[in-house]
């Protein structure tokens, strides 16, 4: 489960990055997360190098946790759950 202030950061975070008011290196941090969500269902996956990852749904949702990604990527503390970020 996500910490209720994790959601909100990610959330009040992907408001400030629609805005144009995210800070650079959240935001760099945040695209260089997410380009890794975008190829996750073709990359090996870190626990289990025979699989791939489960990938996005809608270009958006991850398919492990469920989380929106253009929200829980730009959350400082948050991690991938098989651990590619
Ligand atoms: S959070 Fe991790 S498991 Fe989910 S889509 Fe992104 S890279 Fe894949």
């Amino acid at each position: 489960m996500i910490p209720i202030g994790q959601i909100i950061e990610g959330h009040g975070n992907k408001v400030l990055d629609k805005l144009g008011l995210l800070p650079a290196d959240l935001k760099a941090l945040s695209d260089q997360r997410f380009n890794q969500c975008t190829t996750c269902h073709t990359d090996p996956r870190p626990d289990n190098p025979s699989q791939t990852g489960p990938g996005l749904r809608n270009n958006q949702y991850c398919n492990s946790c469920g989380c929106d990604m253009l929200a829980k990527t730009k959350v400082i503390a948050a991690k991938c759950p098989i651990g590619r970020w």
